[in-house]
């Protein structure tokens, strides 16, 4: 197997420090030259006639020469929105590569610092006038933060609902690390679940935020790292680099290509440590996935995770991990946390109303539930295959 992306750690281990200055590395085997020449997308479509006998042979020659070359997959780990992110870029020289990172890295941080859920900053502050039934006024990055937040709670029947953050808080999620003490108490979350915190209830006018409902608490905890991760690569575009991934532990976006061939992506296995399967992304992709195994806290024997049911208070029962691929990360990240909370029974009936064609759900006996757009593309990495069943 030989993947570009391997998902198999999300978590920072404590003792890892990160070294200051980050030596790139070229990506070893992923530098092996293509058996056969490919011809260049732009070839593909538009050209035709005599440019095409003409210029077609010269390219290839070309591409063979830079195959020899070997345009090299720089490969760098920064640390940015409290997770290892990395970054693999195609065909870019020490400057362009420096200056990417440090995008990627500015976006990610901004996202962070004005997001954090617990950490003082903007969304603590705006969390507090709302709490106070007071509105506050919004950037227009704010706002767009905020509107998707609204348009995606509202096409998940508010299973992917960000306004639940005093529940995540009461769960003791709005930490570093969550003791294994008792889960909070029965009337605490009964009280907290018919305050009926929604998106739908946040008013918008004019930059200014306002419930009249003050039981919202916006955590954006489900989708803002797909959310940061569209920055940084809305950034990568801009500084005209079109074959990139931004993996944010585990969770990322591939644009392009390595030269024509496809990036590989390991999906991580729920229950044990490795890859369960592997994908090729096709032009423009975000895999997202959404596990019960990313944060938890363990009880007189019971594992309660921090993906929370706003219907029942509660962690979310039935499935193991949830994968999304879609073109947009923000809706992939959101989608994965919503189609996970409407379990083995309902799960595609969400991902539809997302607007998802690939999902996968591995639920907790170990069965992959998938779409058959999802079935065409993953293929198992173990041995024997999972039981699989495959919807349209
Ligand atoms: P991960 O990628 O870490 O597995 P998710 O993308 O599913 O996780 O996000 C989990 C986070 O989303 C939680 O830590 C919490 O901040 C927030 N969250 C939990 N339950 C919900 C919910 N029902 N709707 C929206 N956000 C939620
Ligand atoms: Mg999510």
């Amino acid at each position: 197997m030989d993947l570009d992306v391997s998902v198999l750690t999300s978590k920072i281990p404590s003792s890892f420090k990160i070294p200051p200055n980050p030596p790139f590395s070229k990506g070893g085997t992923l530098e092996r030259c293509l058996a056969k020449p490919s011809v260049p997308p732009f070839l593909k479509g538009g050209l035709g006639g005599i440019f095409r006998h003409l210029l077609l042979p010269l390219l290839l020659l070309l591409t063979l020469s830079a195959c020899e070359q070997r345009p090299p997959v720089h490969q760098q780990q920064v640390l940015a929105l409290g997770t290892l992110v990395d970054i693999s870029l195609y065909d870019v020289d020490e400057e362009q590569a420096a200056q990417a990172v440090t995008a990627i890295t500015n976006e990610m941080e901004a996202v962070h610092h004005d997001w954090h859920a617990w950490q003082p900053g903007e969304l603590t502050y705006i969390n507090q006038r709302l709490a106070q039934g007071e509105s506050v006024s919004l950037d227009a990055e704010q706002q767009r933060l905020i509107q998707a937040g609204i348009a995606l709670a509202r096409a998940s029947d508010d299973l992917f609902n960000p306004a639940v953050g005093a529940l995540i808080a009461l769960w003791g999620f709005h930490s570093d690390a969550r003791p294994d003490a008792a889960p909070p108490n029965e009337d605490d979350i009964t009280a907290l679940v018919q305050a009926a915190p929604k998106m739908s209830r946040l008013q918008l006018e004019g930059g200014r935020l306002s419930s009249p409902n003050p039981a919202v608490m916006i955590d954006v905890g489900g989708y803002a790292k797909g959310y940061a991760v569209d920055r940084a690569i809305a950034a990568l575009r801009r500084m005209g680099i079109d074959n990139a991934i931004v993996n944010a532990g585990g969770d990322l976006r591939a644009i392009g290509s390595k030269g024509g061939t496809a990036w590989r992506i390991g999906i991580r296995h729920p229950r044990q440590a490795g890859v369960l399967a592997s994908l090729e992304t096709r032009g423009d992709e975000s895999v997202f996935t959404s596990g019960d195994y990313e944060r938890y806290f363990e009880y007189q024997g019971q594992r309660y995770h921090h993906i929370i049911d706003p219907r029942s208070g509660r962690p979310a029962r039935g499935a193991a991990s949830v994968t999304i691929v879609h073109s947009d990360a923000t809706t992939a990240d959101a989608a994965a946390t919503a189609v996970f909370i409407a379990g083995p029974k309902h799960w595609r009936e969400t991902a539809r109303q997302m607007g998802i064609d690939k999902a996968m759900l591995v639920d907790e006996a170990g069965t992959v539930h998938m779409t058959e757009a999802m079935a065409e593309r993953v293929h198992f990495e173990v041995d024997p295959p999972p039981r699989t069943e495959i919807v349209p």
